[in-house]
């Protein structure tokens, strides 16, 4: 229970890594701070299944990451942040000059922006208590590009360069910032999208898997939440006191290639 006493929050975690994130955080035995825009019972219930899973306090807190001040009320509600998660994301796939201007706006506010509000809100608080953990939920996307992904790649890349700015700010005191860039991770929302790629190129599961969707990935296997997790626990430990303003890929040898 290396983490006891110290409290994170994930932003965007009743789902997918964040969630994965928050599970592994808490059986480290970190209390932990859920969150979403939405708020809904099954939400609170996510963080009551912690508190009785793991032993910890859980909250969920709802705050939209798309508005600034949403972002940095969640930090001022929970109170304390130790630990701060930044997971939030959403993707759109369109080639550049068709690329829709609104949902530009919105995956810059919820993938970088959001990140610079609950830093900025949380580093007060770190301070006060003499040590603290930013743990960036970036990409393979934060160090290489793909097509149609203008908006995700620009956000990611933007993401790790405030990882690094961030870092050298809080140098000199027990802060550390630092962001994975994990591959394809098997969440939810990428599990449901099997069925219709083994439909579409007409192969089996393990086949759609390896070729199509693991294309870029050479262990040809996702990651998973519980390995992002533990690399986050990870950078919140002892060993990692000197890691800051780097990141750390978890992508099967991705970004090798
Ligand atoms: P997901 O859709 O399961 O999780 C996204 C989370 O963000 C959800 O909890 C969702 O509710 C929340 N969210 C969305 N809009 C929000 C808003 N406006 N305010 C607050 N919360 C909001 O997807 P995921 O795959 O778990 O992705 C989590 C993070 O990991 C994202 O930043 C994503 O870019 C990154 N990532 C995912 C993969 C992958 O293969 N799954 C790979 C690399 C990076």
């Amino acid at each position: 229970m290396t983490l006891a006493g110290k409290t994170a929050i994930i932003t965007g975690s009743n789902s997918g890594i964040g969630l994965g994130v928050a599970r592994e955080l808490a059986r480290a035995g970190a209390d932990v701070v859920l969150n979403s825009f939405t708020d809904r019972p099954e939400d609170h219930a996510l963080a009551d299944d912690l508190c009785r899973e793991f032993g910890v306090a859980a909250r969920y807190i709802a705050a939209d990451m798309t508005d600034g001040s949403s972002a940095r009320a969640l930090v001022a509600q929970a109170g304390r942040c130790d630990i701060l998660v930044n997971n939030a994301g959403i993707q759109h796939v369109a080639p550049v000059d068709e690329f829709p201007p609104a949902t530009w706006d919105r995956i810059i506010a919820i993938n970088l922006s959001s990140s610079f509000h609950t830093i900025a809100a949380a580093l007060p608080l770190m301070r006060k208590a003499g040590w603290g953990r930013v743990v960036n939920i970036a990409s393979a996307h934060g160090l290489t590009a793909s097509p149609f992904k203008s908006a995700y790649v620009s956000a990611k890349h933007g993401l790790v360069g405030l990882t690094k700015t961030v870092a050298l700010e809080t140098a000199e005191e027990a802060i550390t910032c630092n962001a994975i860039c994990p591959g394809y991770v098997l969440t939810p929302l990428v599990e449901a999208q099997i069925p219709d790629q083994m439909k579409a190129h007409g192969m089996g599961r393990d086949e759609v898997i390896r070729k199509v969707m693991l294309e870029r990935q050479p262990s040809r296997q996702f990651a998973t939440v519980e390995e992002i997790g533990g690399t986050a626990v990870f950078l919140c430990s002892a060993a990692a006191a000197q890691i800051t303003g780097t990141t750390i890929s978890v992508d099967g040898g991705w970004t090798a290639l």
